[in-house]
């Protein structure tokens, strides 16, 4: 059983809902394939735990 320490390596904008991807090898940020976004967006990343981006309310 292997032990795996997660550390963010894909974050998703809570506003416009752009994606990326923490490339290591460039040591930065890779949008996902055709999901970037708005560029006018002040993204705000869900980097922090268990953002969940469709809840469902009933
Ligand atoms: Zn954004």
């Amino acid at each position: 059983m292997a032990t795996t320490l997660r550390h963010p390596t894909d974050r998703t904008c809570e506003r416009c809902g752009r994606e990326e991807q923490w490339d290591a090898d460039g040591e930065t940020w890779c949008v996902v394939d055709d999901n970037a976004g708005s560029i006018y967006c002040i993204h705000e990343w869900d980097i922090n735990g268990s953002f969940v981006p469709f809840e469902e309310y009933h």
